[in-house]
């Protein structure tokens, strides 16, 4: 009877509490990083910031249980039972909020006094293959261009032919859903600083000079030497120059009568490239020939980063 007397004490102690306690309002911040995103719960009472449970769910979810009523406020507005922070969805009910994030792979919870405040850093797990190969990404480079020529006969021009080839690969590759870009899309002339400076801020998974060659063959080159490899990035593809080059040696040797030749080479744009790199130069008859031919090369091109991108994608996105 005692025993009993005292649990219903208690428990009116506790809803008296409760009912007469206001709803605290919690001020969520949340910032995306490169390979985590950190949530800022601040509550002007620290116990209330002490007594929120966090816990990472199997989908990758983050929860948090609340042992008293509570509102969260996310740039000035009170978040709704269902909801969006920025890209991530939310879902609120009365004793938990659950941040709709996936792939992560671990959490770190730290409590801070004045402002009292929760910081939960939820860490990404490593993508899946699939997903490296979904946000990998080609840099094309057009040789020459604006007052550099490159190599010139009669009304045809290497910087233009290059330029043609480059933007037809790169939408075709676009077309197979990768990401294309290009160091120059017009007639400009771009110094070999500024192609580096736009390689290492995008860090393709590769980097394609396209030229021309000065007689009737392929030449691939590579770097001799690399001085700015990048350190392998758990997060995305990474492709090896020799297989690359294997690759496309390949592809080129069945499409084309045309011999291929391989080559290292002490050049500065292949040498600083911190994405693996190559340049390809194209058989000199490409600039007489009909577009048919030229096509050709862009097919052989097209196919060749393809299969270096992993045929699987070329299947998803032919279904
Ligand atoms: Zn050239």
């Amino acid at each position: 009877m005692i025993k009993k007397t005292v649990i219903f004490i208690i428990f009116f102690i506790l809803s008296t509490a409760f009912a007469q306690e206001d709803t605290h309002k919690i001020v969520l911040k949340y910032g995306k990083h490169q390979d985590f995103y950190r949530f800022v719960l601040v509550c002007e009472k620290p116990e209330i910031t002490y007594s929120i449970n966090v816990n990472l769910l199997n989908d990758g979810k983050i929860k948090l249980s609340f042992t008293a009523p509570f509102d969260i406020e996310f740039e000035g507005k009170i978040l709704s039972q269902q909801d969006k922070i920025k890209d991530l969805k939310i879902f609120k009910n009365e004793g938990s909020f659950i941040i709709g994030t996936s792939n992560i792979s671990k959490i770190k919870v730290s409590r801070y006094e004045s402002p009292s405040r929760l910081v939960i850093d939820a860490f990404l797990g490593e993508p899946s293959e699939e997903e490296k190969i979904k946000s990998a990404s080609i840099l094309i480079d057009p040789g020459h261009g604006g007052q550099d020529s490159g190599i010139k006969e009669k009304n045809s021009s290497e910087k233009e032919l290059v330029l043609y080839i480059s933007k037809e690969i790169a939408s075709r590759l676009a077309q197979k859903g990768i990401k294309a870009f290009l160091t120059r899309a017009t007639d400009e002339d771009i110094s070999l600083k500024k192609r580096l400076k736009i390689q290492n801020a995008l860090k393709p998974a590769l980097f394609l000079s396209v030229h021309l060659s000065s007689r009737d063959f392929f030449v691939i080159y590579t770097s001799a030497k690399k001085i700015n490899i990048s350190k392998d990035d758990p997060s995305k593809i990474f492709l090896k120059e020799d297989s690359l080059v294997q690759t496309f040696v390949k592809k080129i040797k069945e499409k084309f009568s045309e011999p291929v030749y391989t080559e290292k080479l002490p050049a500065t744009l292949l040498k600083e490239a911190s994405a693996p790199a190559l340049m390809i130069e194209v058989p000199k008859r490409a600039l007489f020939s009909d577009k048919s031919y030229v096509n050709k090369v862009v097919d052989v091109l097209v196919q060749g980063t393809l299969e270096n991108f992993k045929i699987k994608l070329q299947k998803t996105n032919d279904e």
